[in-house]
């Protein structure tokens, strides 16, 4: 396989993830992390579900990868995220050592791999993290799109009922 299949392969199975999110209410992103070809961790946003600001994909599947390989390094791992990171999730990426991130969607309001800002390239840090992004990007970002289009819709309906 390609670099590029793998990359969709992974891909694919984080959308899946973003599904989990989806299915409870939460904005569709999922993540997951790959060392050696293998699965190590995997996490779906679920902020609202938990009462919790930082429960971001990335976050959940780093903090399990963590637990995984007992290790507050993750060495040689790629993470997979539907959307472009945060400033606060490539911030871990960054804290966590992780070798590669790759994304699906461009987030051009947040995003902290070059859409927004560029975290990853700044000048002077520690660890640097490789970047490959708009892998699977039609997919991950209809996902998105099709979540945010049906919320409007019932935040609609709901308006439309009360009066
Ligand atoms: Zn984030």
């Amino acid at each position: 396989m390609t670099q590029i299949e793998i990359d969709e392969y992974w891909m694919k199975q984080a959308l899946e993830l973003a599904l989990k999110a989806q299915d409870v209410g939460e904005i569709p992103v999922g993540a997951l992390l790959v060392k050696d070809n293998q699965l190590i961790a995997s996490g779906w946003n679920r902020s609202i579900l938990d009462h919790n600001p930082t429960a971001h994909a990335e976050i959940m599947a780093l903090q399990q990868a963590g637990q995984t390989l007992s290790n507050y390094r993750l060495l040689d791992t790629t993470l997979y995220v539907t959307l472009e990171p945060c400033i606060m999730c490539a911030g871990a990426m960054i804290h966590s050592r992780i070798r590669r991130v790759v994304y699906g969607a461009k987030d051009f309001k947040t995003g902290a791999c070059g859409s927004y800002i560029n975290i990853m390239e700044q000048a002077g840090l520690n660890h640097y993290v490789e970047v490959t992004g708009g892998v699977l990007a039609e997919e991950c970002s209809s996902m998105l799109s099709a979540f945010f289009k049906m919320r409007r819709t019932q935040k609609k309906e709901q308006k439309r009922q009360q009066n």
